[in-house]
């Protein structure tokens, strides 16, 4: 989609520090980490919102889960994760493109 950050990353148009891509999904690293690591993970199909879930969204976001569980030990996250999916304004979504930002790496506080 037009204007849509990581549609142009995923695009290949802007740049990214890519960790992991098939042909459904992209992981990179976020650009402003607020773990020790701190990857996004994005369908490169777009839609903004779970709100947005179709069949075929959620067989991919089904996917998706599996495949970060099964990348985990090799993205440095043997030891755990946390994944967030921020929906609108008050959760402070910046980019409406579905995201899940995956942080670990270090013990992560709950506050
Ligand atoms: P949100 O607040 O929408 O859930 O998270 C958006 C995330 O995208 C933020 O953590 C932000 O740091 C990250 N981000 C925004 N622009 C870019 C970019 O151009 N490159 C990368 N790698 N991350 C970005
Ligand atoms: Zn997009």
């Amino acid at each position: 989609m037009e204007n849509c950050i990581f549609c142009k990353i995923i695009a290949g148009e802007i740049p990214s520090a890519k960790v992991y891509e098939d042909e459904e999904i992209l992981i990179f690293k976020d650009i402003a980490p607020i773990a020790k690591i701190h990857l996004l993970c994005v369908p490169k199909e777009h839609f903004a919102y779970l709100s947005e879930l179709n069949g075929t969204r959620e067989d991919l976001l089904g996917r998706t889960l599996s495949k970060i569980a099964s990348l985990a030990p090799t993205l440095g996250l043997a030891d755990g994760y946390r994944l967030v999916i921020n929906q609108g304004e008050t959760a402070g979504q910046t980019v409406h493109h579905l995201h899940i930002h995956i942080l670990g790496g270090e013990p992560l506080k709950w506050e």
